[in-house]
Formats: structure tokens, sequence, C-alpha cells
């Protein structure tokens, strides 16, 4: 059985009703929030493991409550929302947000999408139990303190900025990451944020770290959007 907690942000009385029996049957433990002021208390005394949020709110936008939160917790945000825009998606993720469904949604979809999260939530807490000098996912390892990287125990050689953006990558492993954040994360500011020479960052990142230049392995495209490391 699952024990895991799920704080349900929807002001929608269907779709909530909706979420909350499905979780119900796969044994979860939820809670609801229908405003966003709720849904802020909750998150600090509920301690949810994973948030679903909607970002069509009565006393606030969403997107607010994700800006909020990202203080002072790291637990994954689920954004379920009938906006379907990619501006809208991609502020959402900027503000922190890990995943976005657009409604009309399928139960199947939100309780895979669920899963990777809670996947995610498990990693973290291994991760931070270890020793959090080194970073190892498949064949690819990198060793923090001493700076380098290893494919399958050979050591790759990376600029400084394609090192700083797989370290990037590999922190926020399993999240789509956006260009505005990646290019304010690794080189400082989106001023002249161009996400042309970014791409080319990444395709010369990608040379050395993807052994089949056919099939990503590490690192996945989300056109449009930005990009992920996939967990192996
Ligand atoms: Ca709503």
């Amino acid at each position: 059985m699952d024990k895991s907690k799920i704080l349900i942000v929807e002001d929608d009385k269907a779709v909530c009703n909706l979420m909350s029996t499905t979780l119900e049957v796969q044994n979860y433990q939820y809670h609801v929030a229908k405003n966003g002021k709720n849904a802020i208390m909750d998150v600090a005394s509920y301690c949810p493991d994973v948030m679903i949020l909607d970002l069509g709110l009565p006393d606030m936008d969403g997107v607010d409550i994700i800006r909020k939160v990202r203080g002072w917790t790291n637990m994954p945000i689920i954004v379920v929302s009938a906006r379907s825009e990619d501006m809208d998606k991609v502020e959402a993720l900027d503000a922190g947000a890990d995943d976005y469904l657009t409604k009309p949604f399928s139960i199947e979809e939100l309780l895979a999408r669920l899963r990777v999260a809670l996947r995610r939530v498990r990693f973290d807490r291994e991760k931070f139990s270890e020793d959090a000098s080194s970073y190892q996912n498949g064949e690819l390892k990198i060793d923090y303190a001493a700076g380098c990287v290893f494919l399958d125990g050979e050591e790759i050689h990376l600029t400084p900025s394609e090192y700083r953006l797989l370290c990037l990558l590999a922190k926020n492993t399993g999240k789509v990451l956006t260009h505005n954040y990646i290019l304010k994360e690794v080189w400082g500011n989106t001023i002249n944020s161009d996400t042309q020479s970014l791409r080319v960052f990444m395709a010369t990142l990608r040379k050395k770290i993807e052994r089949d230049s056919t099939k990503v392995k590490y690192i996945q495209t989300h056109i449009g959007v930005g990009y992920r490391m996939i967990q192996h």
C-alpha cells in the first residue's frame, strides 16, 4: 500500500471528486484545498509528497502558489490546467512546477505522472542519504569534488560551460528545465538569452555523452520548452 501524501488543489467540484476518488481507490492518502490560501497553508502543515495544482483558483493564480512554496519545499508539483498554450506551460515550469497536464486529462495519465513524481521523491531521498560528492546515472558519472565526468569508466573532457550545463541537468534529473531557467542558472542572466546558442552547447555536450547519436539516452529535448535528464 502506498502511503504517499498527495495534496489536491482544485476548485472545480467535479474534477476534485474524480481525482480524490481515484487516489482513494489507489490507496494514496490525500488532502483537498479549494483555494490558494488553503493550499499554501496545507503545503506547510500537511507536508504532502506531491501537489496536484490547478492554475485557475478563486483567490490566486496557481503560478503564484508555485513561486511561494518553492521558497521552502522541493516537493514535486504537477500542474493540471485548462490553459494549453506553450507560454502557460513555460511560465509554470519556470516558476518551479515539475510537470504539466492539460485538461481534459485521462486518469491513467495523471496516475502515471504521479508515479513518476513519487519515484523522484524516493530518488531524492536516497540521494540525500548517499554520498552527495558524486552522481551516477547509467554509465554516466560525475565526480563533483574532482570536477570530472566519466562515461563507462572513461573520462570525458567537457568545457566549463558544458560541465555546468551537465551538472544542472544532473541535479534536476527527471525534471524538464526550461530554456530560460537553464540560461539563467548556467550563464547567470537571461539578457540576450538566446536559445540558439544553448542549442549549440547542448549539441556539443550530447556528442560527448551520448554514445549512440541516433538514440537519446541522457538528455531529452522538449520542443519549445526545454531539456530533461532521463533517469536510468
Ligand atoms: Ca479552476
